[in-house]
């Protein structure tokens, strides 16, 4: 572990991250004292998440992975009045953790969290109601399977971020074969490549392990 990444992440969350905010920091201990695993999105990539929805004026979020609700509570803050984010997670110990933090952050109203696996979930939405905005962080290995769903589900020009695309260098590592996470990424890579329905690139996020990246793709 790289001392200089974690270093360069708080100083420069010091200038841009609130640093008394009470929905995300119950949120964080929550989910401790409920050993939920720590494998959450950083501070930085939590707004990041939240000035990208803003961004595009985001009314209906969608998200793959909830764990305990801290991307969740980022990206339903950037939605308007009316607006909806609906969250699917598998694991119901998380789900429950994540009911609590997104109660105490008052967003009840506005957070749906789908559980069960997310291909269940999305197999059963309706494509007439379209997302502007996607986050896929669950199990990496469904990614293309989530991919797909997309097609459907979200709005052209809406935009979908996945995490966990750099695996400490393993996607690009050929001579690793049985890893089925970054088979997944490499799967999806293939099918981004002659996509008439999105475009994409990768932006490598280095903060806490040194390594990692988002992939932005594009609903055309
Ligand atoms: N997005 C969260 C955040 O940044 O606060 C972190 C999500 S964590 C990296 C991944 C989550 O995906 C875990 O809670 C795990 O239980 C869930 N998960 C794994 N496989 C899944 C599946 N097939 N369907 C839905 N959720 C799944």
């Amino acid at each position: 572990e790289d001392e200089r990444w974690i270093r360069e992440d708080k100083f420069h969350e010091s200038f841009l991250v609130s640093t008394s905010d009470d929905a995300l920091e119950y949120c964080v201990r929550n989910s401790d004292d409920n050993r939920l695993p720590a494998i959450a999105v950083t501070a930085l990539q939590g707004k990041y998440l939240h000035l990208q929805a803003k961004a595009i004026g985001a009314k209906r979020i969608l998200e793959l992975g909830t764990l305990g609700g801290y991307s969740t509570i980022w990206l339903a803050r950037a939605l308007p009045e009316g607006g909806e984010l609906v969250t699917c997670e598998y694991n119901p110990k998380h789900a429950e953790v994540a009911k609590q933090n997104i109660e105490h952050a008052g967003l009840s109203s506005k957070v749906k969290i789908l559980v069960g696996p997310a291909a269940e979930s999305l197999a059963k939405m309706d494509p007439s109601q379209k997302f502007d905005f996607v986050f896929m962080d669950a199990d990496k290995a469904g990614y293309p399977v989530y991919l797909e769903f997309c097609k459907t589900l979200v709005r052209k020009g809406g935009v979908i971020i996945i995490d966990n695309v750099v695996r400490e260098g393993r996607v690009s590592d050929l001579s690793i074969t049985d890893d089925k996470d970054s088979n997944g990424v490499r799967k999806l890579l293939e099918d981004l490549r002659h996509s008439s329905e999105f475009d994409a690139t990768t932006l490598q996020t280095a903060a806490e392990r040194g390594w990692d990246g988002f992939m932005f793709v594009w609903r055309l």
